[in-house]
């Protein structure tokens, strides 16, 4: 059900491991991002210091581990990964910092989610590469300072301005990475196919790189949707029959609406008039959890321009009524 889910699930970490790109020149887009990164990297590497903190800020899905999978590789460190969410306790983190090698990067997911007091440690470790450990507990506890060998903290988080204003200053540049174009994603799709053992055709590159939502681990599931087909009810080759056929089945629509998503958006133009209709009679009429529209369907429908949300409630635009092959209404809400 999660086909155009934008995060990871464990079938996809197993099958992304695979794909990754390995070296920045391998990396399929992103230009502005690559040419800081390799500004960054190159720099490094004249001084012969570890490279900047650098946080990399963008929706899910778009690439961010893979970046820091490049970083390590490039600077020749191994790489440690956890997450915001992960580090439960300062404790967590120090126990993670005092592993840290020379050369190594930490890529922290989500690090706008981190424990208040962990995140004051991480200050302090990005900035002097210094640990307190604390020992013992209650009045007796002591902090033991520890000296960190120089590393690179690679941190990851949906928006930037999430981030409290000291943790970000402590990062040399921020990376905003961008939705991919669909040239960008017929790309990606070449190469995953070609590393996956197959051809993938031009056609059908293009048919699911239309529907992958601009998102790279989107475009690599679908690609993943349609091999199957092809293997099982087709010829074997990965030809335009073989996505159409994949993305009909999975309910894809030509522009990545998936079932739920045309559901929203048939409520709202064809019982509400398209709208303003509240969040919960939408909800209700889908038969859907209010938050399950809300997060799910609408973010995508919103970054469509196919719904607008407004004070007084959802609205349907032109665009939903033309997609759903409907006439607007001649006074819309809008
Ligand atoms: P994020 O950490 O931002 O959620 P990932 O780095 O895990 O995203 O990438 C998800 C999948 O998309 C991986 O399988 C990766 O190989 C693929 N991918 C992401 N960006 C690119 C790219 N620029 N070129 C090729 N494949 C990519």
């Amino acid at each position: 059900d999660h086909l155009l889910a934008a995060e990871a699930d464990e079938l996809d970490r197993a099958a992304e491991a695979a794909l990754r790109p390995r070296r920045l020149d391998e990396f399929i887009g992103q230009p502005v991002v690559r040419d800081q990164l390799s500004l960054v990297l190159d720099a490094a590497n004249a001084r012969s210091k570890p490279p900047d903190h650098v946080l990399l800020a963008g929706p899910p899905g778009l690439g961010k581990t893979t970046l820091a999978m490049i970083i390590a590789g490039e600077v020749g460190g191994s790489l440690k990964i956890t997450s915001g969410p992960a580090v439960q306790h300062a404790g967590d983190l120090a126990a993670i910092l005092s592993s840290v090698q020379e050369q190594d990067v930490l890529f922290i997911d989500e690090i706008h989610r981190l424990a208040r007091p962990a995140e004051e440690m991480l200050y302090l470790a990005m900035e002097d590469f210094r640990v307190d450990v604390v020992v013992g507990k209650g009045p007796g506890a002591t902090a033991i300072p520890l000296t960190l060998p120089p590393f690179t903290v690679v941190g990851a988080t949906t928006r930037s301005g999430l981030l409290p204003a000291p943790l970000r200053d402590r990062f040399g540049f921020t990376a905003h990475m961008d939705f991919y174009s669909e040239a960008e994603l017929e790309l990606v799709l070449t190469r995953s196919a070609r590393l996956l053992g197959a051809e993938l055709q031009p056609e059908a590159a293009t048919q699911i790189a239309s529907r992958a939502r601009g998102t790279p681990r989107i475009a690599n599931r679908l690609l993943r949707r349609v091999q199957d087909w092809a293997q099982v009810r087709g010829t074997g080759a990965l030809d335009l029959d073989a996505a159409m056929a994949a993305l009909d089945v999975f309910e894809v629509d030509r522009r990545g609406l998936d079932r739920l998503d045309r559901a929203v958006l048939r409520a709202l133009c064809e019982r509400f008039g398209g709208g303003p209709t509240g969040l919960t009679t939408v909800a209700v009429a889908v038969g859907e959890e209010p938050e399950t529209v809300e997060t799910v369907a609408e973010p995508f429908l919103v970054r469509e321009g196919l719904m607008v949300r407004t004070p007084r409630g959802r609205v349907a635009t032109a665009a939903a009524f033309s997609h759903l092959g409907l006439t607007p209404p001649t006074s819309p809400g809008m």
